[in-house]
């Protein structure tokens, strides 16, 4: 944890004859506050309690979190019960990427996410995919078949999951590190991912893809162990923009800007693709209990926005949501929460941003009707 304000201040109440130096301190904290905040980037008061915590200045989306599969009624009450702390508009769940079976017994895709969501109309939404077509194309991926047999059942079950009442497709994975799901790779641009395209772009739904930046063949960065990770791994980023390119109407949405495993996921080439691809948008991640390299925040994940990632983000106003990666139910500890992180670096925004970033743009991608 870090040191509260509060706590800084204890030993001023037994001040006595240093009363006035006390005072003195407090002033010139004070000054040093005001200028900060006139600079734009105080801080929001971090949560003092366990069950205190900072709501977003501006009602957001959070178009990216999880549920626990073992109990997902309790997971969705959470979420709920979270929304008015968060200050949440709308969550939007999405099925992990897995590489369960088939089989719809053991699944854990978008009928499940649908039935536990549909009794609360207007709060929150689900992305599919992630437990079946990212098993399709890991599976495509390792025997080298996507031929026509292959790719009608990858498309009758992507049209399947968008007439069940899926938002879009997610969470997929081109590149992934291991975490509760094991290490997962496919060229960005398989057939399978630019069939997704074409049939995202026909239902004008998002794909929400996690790739690691690799932008060329490298040695598995030193933090990453091996095995499960393979030692080394697949440049990515031409294939990735190959994707983009093949159906400029598909909108891809690149999983946690903010949160880069490989050091490659700099401002530079977030602006790179934006700047070429127009159907290309960012979710922004920031996680308190593993800061990764390029994070947005000075001193990872505290204190103001790096002035390279504000230009970034004034430079592309319409193409950053906040995706936290927030899981369901939360870790019970003060300090560890996903949104919360993101909700710091969100009240730093200008107002004009936070409008776009918390509630426009997702309502734009995914179609949501957002007072
Ligand atoms: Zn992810």
């Amino acid at each position: 944890m870090r040191p509260q304000a509060h706590q800084r201040f204890v030993g001023g109440k037994q001040a006595g004859a240093k009363g006035l130096a006390f005072l003195f301190i407090v002033a010139s904290l004070a000054a040093v506050l005001a200028c900060c905040t006139r600079l734009g980037w105080a801080r929001q008061p971090r949560q003092t309690a366990a069950s205190e915590v900072t709501p977003a200045a501006y009602p957001f989306v959070d178009v990216h979190t999880h549920l626990d599969p073992a109990d997902i009624d309790a997971s969705v009450q959470t979420a709920l019960r979270m929304m008015p702390k968060e200050n949440a508009a709308r969550i939007l769940f999405l099925a992990s990427p897995s590489t369960f079976s088939m089989d719809p017994k053991d699944r854990f895709d978008s009928e499940l996410l649908l039935s536990a969501t549909k009794k609360y109309p207007g709060k929150f939404g689900v992305l599919g995919g992630g437990g079946t077509l990212n098993a399709m194309i890991q599976e495509a991926v390792g025997s080298g078949d996507a031929g026509p047999a292959v790719q009608k059942k990858f498309k009758d079950r992507a049209e399947d999951i968008i007439r069940q009442g899926a938002l879009g497709f997610g969470e997929m994975t081109a590149e992934h590190f291991p975490t509760s799901t094991p290490y997962q790779y496919a060229p960005a641009d398989h057939p399978l991912f630019l069939m997704l395209a074409d049939i995202a772009a026909a239902h004008d739904v998002p794909i929400d893809l996690h790739i690691e930046a690799v932008p060329q063949d490298m040695p598995l960065p030193s933090h990453l162990k091996s095995p499960p990770n393979p030692p080394r791994l697949h440049a990515n980023i031409a294939a990735f923009e190959r994707l983009l390119a093949h159906n400029p109407r598909a909108k891809i949405i690149w999983d946690h800007a903010g949160w880069d495993n490989t050091g490659f996921r700099t401002p530079e080439l977030c602006r790179r693709l934006l700047q070429a691809h127009a159907n290309l948008y960012m979710e922004l991640k920031l996680d308190p209990q593993d800061v990764e390299m390029n994070p947005p925040l000075v001193n990872g994940a505290s204190g103001p926005i790096k002035p390279e990632w504000l230009k970034l983000f004034e430079d592309f106003p319409d193409r950053f949501i906040i995706g936290s990666d927030q899981h369901y139910p939360m870790p019970n500890q003060p300090g560890t929460q996903r949104w919360q992180e993101v909700v710091l670096l969100f009240n730093q925004l200008p107002a004009d941003l936070r409008s776009k970033f918390g509630t426009g743009n997702a309502a734009h991608i995914y179609h949501l009707d957002i007072k």
